[in-house]
């Protein structure tokens, strides 16, 4: 189990169902956005018809789904929810929609991976609301217009650059998610603990927070790990002490990096005195494919201002070398 990863398996979407918000005034942070859907939301309540459609971008783990979920319950509607990669033929995409009641959600996670065809579907399905479904094939084949009921689409992608520019121009609200403070992640722990009755200090919360890569996901997760070492090995309150000393069982660190982040740190200033170096050389050096370090390892790292990518390679920060308990050879940093 890899503890510091956004992504999340099917086990457990079901321990995060317990601590989920189900109504806008509990969703954590986010406030501009927030603002934003509560105003649409009531407005369109106001109005007696569907709102407009809702594109949520950005990386996983902060909140995409629940906030999904949260405009159903404000609207009173009912929900559908499937993914891009699900939808395959259009015909499925098809059968859902003309399934819809009037007002319902229809939640499409990852809706940039949607194939072309189910694509095109929907942009009529969107619009006019009604899709045309091809029955038979050949020069035989005839088109059925079909009605859909009046629904509001929300769109979930964590590349919101793959989306094309007409799937886009058919959402009339987009917002976009940003990794949360330190602050703010201690609030949702406090939140969470409270939840799952485990009693927990300011300081164990901001403890757990700080190593949460801003990540919702990731904070309910640390907690719950935390939450099992206070328990089996101490009096159950999750304290400052408690949370280091679980995180560092789990090879969490202050940061929150994990033994393959430091892996690469370490192997970037030790092995190449802090580099440049290429990626596959890298990658190499840590046992990992290229694409493991790419996509799972640096996005984090750059983000925190640990590993920076040049034409030339991957290069150490001064911050790096500091995390590591090193220091820069002379005249490196200016
Ligand atoms: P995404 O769909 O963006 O991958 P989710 O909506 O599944 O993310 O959120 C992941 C976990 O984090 C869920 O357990 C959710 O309850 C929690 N979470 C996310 N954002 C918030 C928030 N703003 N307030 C409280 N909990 C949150």
């Amino acid at each position: 189990e890899n503890l510091v990863s956004a992504y999340v398996s099917d086990a457990e979407r079901d321990a995060e169902a317990s601590v989920r918000p189900k109504r806008l005034d509990e969703f954590i942070a986010q406030h501009r956005v927030r603002d934003q859907l509560d105003l649409l939301l009531k407005g369109a309540m106001r109005r007696g018809s569907p709102p407009d459609h809702i594109l949520l971008s950005g990386p996983p783990g902060l909140g995409k789904t629940t906030l999904a979920n949260i405009v159903a319950a404000e609207l009173g509607s009912g929900i559908r929810v499937t993914s891009g990669p699900a939808i395959e033929r259009s015909g499925d995409l098809a059968a859902i929609l003309t399934s819809l009641a009037e007002g319902d959600v229809l939640f499409i996670d990852e809706i940039h991976r949607i194939a072309r065809p189910a694509e095109e579907l929907l942009y009529s399905a969107m619009e006019d609301f009604r899709v045309d479904v091809v029955v038979g094939k050949g020069p035989g084949a005839t088109a059925i217009p079909l009605d859909v009921e009046p629904f509001t689409l929300v769109g979930a992608t964590t590349r919101s650059g793959l989306l094309t520019g007409p799937m886009r121009d058919r959402f009339g609200f987009v917002a976009h998610l940003d990794f949360y403070t330190p602050a703010e992640l201690e609030v949702l722990l406090r939140r969470s603990a409270r939840i799952l009755g485990v009693p927990i200090t300011d300081e164990g919360a901001a403890e757990v927070a700080g190593r949460s890569r801003g990540t919702p996901r990731i904070a309910n997760r640390l907690l719950r790990r935390v939450r099992d070492f206070a328990e089996v090995r101490a009096d159950g309150v999750v304290t400052l002490e408690t949370s280091r000393a679980a995180l560092t069982v789990y090879d969490v660190d202050a940061l929150g990096l994990d033994r393959l982040d430091r892996a690469v740190l370490t192997a970037l200033v030790d092995s190449f005195r802090g580099g440049p170096v290429g990626l596959s050389t890298l990658a190499v050096a840590v046992g990992e494919q290229p694409d493991t370090v790419e996509e799972v390892c640096e996005p984090f790292l750059v983000r925190a201002g640990l590993l920076a990518r040049t034409p030339r390679g991957r290069v150490a920060t001064e911050a790096a070398w500091h995390h590591l308990g090193r220091t820069p050879p002379n005249g490196t940093f200016g």
